[in-house]
């Protein structure tokens, strides 16, 4: 990938992130599943074996918008991501970007980065890089004379919920208003005027966030009833987004966004005139994760299909 590469923007971009194999991993020998051999192009070698008991390993090509490899940086997949919707936002459009992937694979690493500010550009995540560019624009003097004032809201849906993460963890209400918009009642509008303002809200609601950053998490290592509860609502959101994924691709009349909150909550996003959306798909790369990784793969090649 290169830097000066046009970014092309799709409805709906479907990105995915390889991290590199941590040092457990090294220290376990676990080979590596996911080659990047080019822009777009990912290899998945799913280890198989035949009945005679020889190993080998089963090649699956897949396609995306964007596949960023391990030596990526966040600056590389900040540009080919949410920068572009950046701009669809200061030209009247909505936009929204997510992270997708197990616990382990890099969403917080992608989205959160360093939030110390002391980082180099290349440490830094998604929320920060984009601040930067919303501010930047904002000086511009063909906005700076339309007196816009940004601000922040931050919820999480946690088991069905959501909850206000910059007022006390408050329990808000999802309705659409009579202009059919769907709405978070009472949410927290906290109005920024830098990228400091921004960096520190973002600390605070994910201070007290229940689940770990990014859209969606899965903890599936302990079996405690919690994570039971938590592991089934996330897949029944899942399920609730592949469900309205198929539908708008069959331009179905009925779009089932209120099988769960989250679909209810990203319905503008998907069906608004003038709406982006960018999923960013992480994968770790490792054997003992590759049945997680295959499900990421396969998850994101149902989305890439709107
Ligand atoms: P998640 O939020 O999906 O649970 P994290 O972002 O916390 O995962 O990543 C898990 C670990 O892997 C962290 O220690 C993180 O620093 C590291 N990591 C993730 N992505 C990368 C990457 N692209 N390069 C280097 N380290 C990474």
């Amino acid at each position: 990938l290169s830097l000066t590469d046009p970014v092309e923007l799709h409805r709906i971009c479907v990105c995915v992130r390889k991290r590199p194999l941590n040092k457990k991993e090294v220290t376990r020998k676990e080979i590596d599943v996911v080659t990047v051999p080019g822009k777009g192009v990912l290899l998945f070698h799913e280890p198989k074996q035949k009945v005679d008991l020889t190993k080998y390993l089963d090649n699956q090509l897949f396609h995306f918008d964007y596949s960023f490899d391990e030596s990526s940086t966040n600056d590389l997949v900040y540009r080919f991501t949410a920068k572009p919707l950046v701009k669809t936002i200061f030209e009247g459009g909505r936009a929204t970007c997510f992270a997708y992937g197990q616990t382990g694979s890099g969403k917080t690493h992608t989205m959160g980065g360093d939030f110390s500010g002391k980082a180099q550009d290349s440490s830094k995540g998604v929320y920060s890089l984009a601040a930067h560019d919303v501010f930047n624009l904002l000086q511009q003097r063909r906005y700076a004379d339309m007196d816009l004032s940004p601000y922040v809201t931050f919820f999480e849906i946690y088991n069905g919920k959501v909850f206000d993460l910059l007022n006390k963890k408050t329990k808000l209400r999802v309705l659409e208003d009579e202009g059919q918009q769907v709405q978070v009642v009472g949410l927290q509008e906290v109005p920024v005027s830098s990228v400091d303002d921004v960096i520190r809200l973002i600390e605070k609601g994910s201070a007290c966030s229940m689940a770990a950053c990014g859209c969606f998490c899965f903890n599936t290592y302990s079996n405690d009833r919690k994570t039971m509860v938590e592991t089934a609502e996330i897949n029944r959101s899942l399920l609730a987004l592949k469900e309205c994924i198929r539908s708008l691709g069959q331009n179905s009349e009925h779009i089932p966004f209120r099988m769960s909150k989250l679909t209810q909550v990203l319905r503008d996003s998907f069906i608004g005139e003038n709406s982006r959306t960018c999923m960013i798909a992480m994968i770790s790369p490792g054997m003992n994760s590759c049945d997680y990784t295959l499900n990421t793969l396969r998850y994101a090649d149902r989305v890439k299909e709107l």
